[in-house]
């Protein structure tokens, strides 16, 4: 029979080729579905198929709970793309960076010297989950202290844990540790630190680095992420986290993960990102051009860098838009409500702790959804030509 076509909330009729008049536009969730055209294109090179008795004991026959291989396929993709350092580090695996971020964040307060909880803190943006799951855990060992930029000269022995997400979520900027000294332990989230959204400027080379197989090959389903460790002792309370919560990543997953990665290790090693990049590049330069024509509504300027990677300057290709309604348009609304009324739906930048004027509009979701968030942007700055 036909397969059941499941048409995307702004197109129906049979076949989903309508497009319908006033349907919300999804830039909402980041669910990185971007690269899918990728990965149909390479359907047969990127299949797994896992017979019943495979795989089915708890441990490899080394004992550990991760694939060696994937491991090695791993530091292979780091050194590939030159992002960063792996050599004498310590690597672990986990469902998605969501879990290793809140591993990392026991690791580095359970062997707190001070008696008081450690301050886990972010510089405002910040990504919401940092906060909600500090919070939803609700330890003796830490606790959340909004945003990093308040502490800056606040001195005192207690142990501060920093989260920094370079590129940047929601506004792709290259944040640093804000950040520093001998009670600061810092957690670097490079989950957008990939030719698909950024330059690559350097190896980073950070103590505790964060990555995720959501932002490099997009399935972010799969839920698989890694952490790149220098320290032993605390490698080591993030391997205990990981044995008590889960006993490891799902076999299935490491195995379905290895075949992926060989895939974009493949022929010269660089399909993937070209695909990522240059879809990325094309929806970031039609939508800041059509903005560029806007006094009311503007996103983030970011600057070209030298990419060691693709080997030219490149300006970054972000994954977010970070919208800002000037506040002549916003009346007594937010940002997010504006863009509502024209069946917009994005994510409200209070989220992120910022304020009213700002929403976060996803880049990364399906070229249908991008052309109709296009469509709708398009016509909201062409109201404004029309009212000079
Ligand atoms: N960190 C950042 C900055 C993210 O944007 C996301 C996903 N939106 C995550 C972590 C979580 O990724 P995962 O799917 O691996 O849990």
């Amino acid at each position: 029979g036909n397969p059941v076509c499941e048409c995307n909330m702004c197109y129906g009729g049979s076949d989903c080729s309508e497009l319908l008049p006033d349907c919300m536009v999804d830039a909402d969730s980041g669910d990185p579905t971007f690269l899918e055209p990728f990965w149909m294109k390479n359907a047969a090179s990127s299949a797994v198929v896992v017979a019943g008795w495979h795989r089915m004991s708890y441990e490899y026959s080394d004992g550990s709970l991760i694939s060696e291989e994937l491991k090695a396929h791993i530091q292979k993709v780091h050194a590939s793309v030159g992002n960063a350092i792996t050599d004498g580090k310590y690597i672990i695996f986990g469902a998605g960076a969501t879990h290793l971020i809140n591993a990392a964040v026991h690791a580095l307060s359970s062997n707190n010297a001070s008696s008081s909880p450690a301050k886990v803190v972010a510089s405002i943006p910040y990504y919401p989950v940092y906060k909600e799951q500090t919070e939803f855990f609700n330890s003796e060992d830490y606790k959340f202290n909004e945003d990093a930029s308040m502490w800056k000269n606040y001195s005192s022995n207690s142990t501060f844990i920093e989260l920094v997400t370079s590129p940047n979520n929601p506004d792709g900027d290259m944040k640093k540790a804000v950040l520093q000294g001998q009670f600061v332990k810092t957690i670097h989230d490079l989950a957008y630190y990939w030719p698909h959204f950024t330059p690559i400027t350097a190896p980073a080379d950070e103590d505790l680095m964060i990555f995720t197989l959501s932002k490099l090959t997009g399935h972010a389903g799969s839920r698989f992420g890694w952490a790149i460790i220098k320290d032993e002792a605390v490698y080591k309370r993030m391997l205990t986290y990981m044995d008590l919560s889960t006993y490891g990543v799902s076999r299935e997953t490491q195995l379905r993960v290895l075949k992926l990665l060989k895939v974009a290790l493949s022929g010269n090693g660089r399909a993937m990102y070209e695909f990522g990049y240059s879809t990325m590049k094309n929806r970031w330069t039609k939508l800041s051009k059509v903005l560029s024509q806007s006094k009311r509504f503007s996103t983030q300027n970011l600057k070209p860098r030298y990419c060691s990677f693709s080997q030219q300057f490149r300006t970054p290709s972000p994954a977010f838009a970070w919208l800002k309604c000037e506040t002549s348009v916003l009346e007594d609304r937010s940002c997010y409500e504006v863009l509502k009324e024209v069946n917009i739906t994005g994510r409200e930048g209070s989220l992120f702790s910022a304020d009213k004027h700002y929403v976060r509009l996803s880049l990364v979701r399906s070229e249908d959804d991008f052309d109709l968030l296009l469509r709708q942007i398009k016509k909201l700055v062409s109201v404004e030509s029309n009212d000079k």
